[in-house]
């Protein structure tokens, strides 16, 4: 059965998240989705700054019903697609209190955010916007990397290696409920995971997930988490650079495609009270696997709000 929304081809229209309509209007909207392009904190290959557009033109495929999930969000929600922060490339601090005064005014209208970077020091503003609301939350990371580094380069607090540091340091988040999974690779040194656990973190590496069932994983999870208000950030490099070329600092042996769409739709239920998906870099990212995933990911993020 056809239906009037998708009733036009996934490659013509101007690309806007799901088709859903762009506007800066948030009343009456159940969520809306944002871009944030941004990619000035990178530490490696640049590139995020483009994700938010490849995300929305790969939703043009996305069909309205989540069979997984058993729900059809573009019908049952309403969405709209608030389009992109005004960053400014050269500046941390004012691209942050641009995040965190758009994501503010939109949350205090009642809807939703799912956010769309960018790379991952985009998420601290989005916290702030979110902790103002709900206090501190638990949080759900999804990430090769900690990013709980105090500095990633002498004298500067804030890059995409230290956004966790700086939320715990600020409590904006609740240190009984933050999970990291999908933690690897090589680092400097054994602190740069023993500083993170220091700070209550739950590290379900990727090592330790490969030993368990997603089934196993995701209970404890949700048994940390329990009903408290939670805030999911994703960084695709969480997922194998076979399935997620796409990304600024790639770590090899990661999730499939498949474990990572089964962890999120595993947060069925819990108090989700926003999401982030950073770290896409189309440059990186030939015939656009990455920003399928991403746009997929998405659309489960949307499902669970239903
Ligand atoms: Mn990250
Ligand atoms: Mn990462």
């Amino acid at each position: 059965m056809s239906d009037p929304v998708f009733a036009a081809q996934p490659y013509a229209g101007i690309a806007t998240f799901g088709r859903m309509p762009h506007t800066t209007d948030v009343q009456n909207a159940d969520v809306a989705i944002l871009g944030i392009p941004y990619d000035s904190s990178t530490s490696y290959r640049a590139g995020t700054r483009f994700g938010p557009r490849a995300i929305r033109e790969q939703s043009m495929l996305l069909w309205g019903y989540n069979n997984a999930q058993g729900v059809a969000p573009f019908r049952s929600l309403k969405i709209v697609d608030y389009g992109d922060v005004d960053v400014v490339p050269p500046s941390i601090a004012a691209t942050h209190q641009q995040i965190e005064l758009t994501a503010a005014k939109i949350l205090e209208g009642g809807a939703k955010l799912i956010s769309l970077g960018g790379d991952h020091s985009i998420t601290l503003p989005l916290l702030r916007a979110h902790a103002q609301k709900h206090g501190p939350m638990a949080v759900v990371h999804f990430d090769a990397h900690p990013d709980t580094w105090d500095s990633e380069y002498p004298g500067q607090p804030y890059s995409h290696g230290t956004p966790f540091k700086r939320a715990f340091d600020e409590g904006l988040m609740d240190k009984s409920a933050y999970v990291q999974i999908g933690i690897r690779g090589p680092t400097n040194g054994p602190q740069d995971y023993t500083d993170a656990l220091a700070l209550g973190t739950r590290m379900i590496t990727l090592d330790e997930f490969r030993q368990r069932t997603v089934a196993d994983v995701i209970q404890e999870v949700r048994a940390k988490i329990g009903d408290r208000p939670t805030y999911v950030t994703l960084d695709i490099d969480v997922v194998d650079p076979a399935f997620a070329p796409g990304t600024g600092t790639p770590e090899v042996g990661g999730l499939t495609s498949y474990e990572i769409l089964q962890l999120v739709r595993g947060l069925r239920g819990a108090n989700t009270v926003g999401f982030d998906l950073v770290e896409v870099s189309p440059p990186y990212d030939p015939a656009q696997i990455t920003s399928i995933l991403a746009a997929n990911l998405a659309f489960e993020f949307l499902s669970l709000l239903v």
